[in-house]
């Protein structure tokens, strides 16, 4: 299964600048079988468990967050770029390879011990994923885990989630 996953996922050289070898899942998103299967194989460990809301991590967390909530029957929460939420907010700041940036959520979007699950399409460093769990557990949710599609595991992401206590899904990897 996961090659089939593997082989729907296209890589794009020197994206978004040199050297980057991007990993693109608009073809998974795009392939029907393919993208049933990996939003399958996210949920397939809670299937039939009680998870509150599943918070997805713009852009490419809000399509595979969408779906994953309607299969566990959840909630979904959007965790977005700073101003672009219009209710109240609160935020995050966290590093980037070049300075810093800032993820808010809707400040009434958790109530406290809503089980959540937390989705992207791929962690790399984790500092993005690291970001958005501290701003969930700020709002006292209670994190089950955090799911991807895609895991770069040479960028350590994985083991700065699980130091954190947050149990990490991922379907396939890259070196
Ligand atoms: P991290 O914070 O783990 O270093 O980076 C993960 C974030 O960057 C995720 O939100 C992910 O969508 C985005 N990202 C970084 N590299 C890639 C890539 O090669 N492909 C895709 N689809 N997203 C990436």
């Amino acid at each position: 299964m996961s090659d089939e996953l593997l082989q729907a996922i296209r890589t794009i050289p020197d994206y978004p600048k040199k050297g980057i070898l991007f990993r693109d899942i608009t073809t998974l998103l795009g392939n029907a079988r393919a993208f049933r299967r990996a939003v399958d194989a996210l949920v397939q460990p809670w299937a039939g468990s009680k998870v509150d809301q599943i918070a997805g991590i713009e852009a490419r967390g809000f399509i595979l967050g969408g779906a994953v909530a309607h299969q566990l029957s959840a909630g979904f929460v959007p965790i977005r770029k700073k101003g672009k939420l219009p209710h109240e907010t609160v935020r995050i700041a966290y590093s980037l390879e070049y300075g810093l940036d800032e993820m808010e959520m809707h400040k009434d979007a958790i109530r406290p011990g809503d089980q959540v699950i937390l989705v992207d399409d791929l962690i790399a460093t984790g500092g993005t994923a690291e970001a958005a769990c501290r701003l969930l557990r700020n709002q006292g949710a209670e994190i089950v885990a955090a799911c991807f599609i895609i895991d770069l595991p040479d960028l350590g992401g994985r083991k700065k989630l699980e130091a954190l206590d947050v149990p990490v899904r991922t379907l396939v990897a890259f070196p």
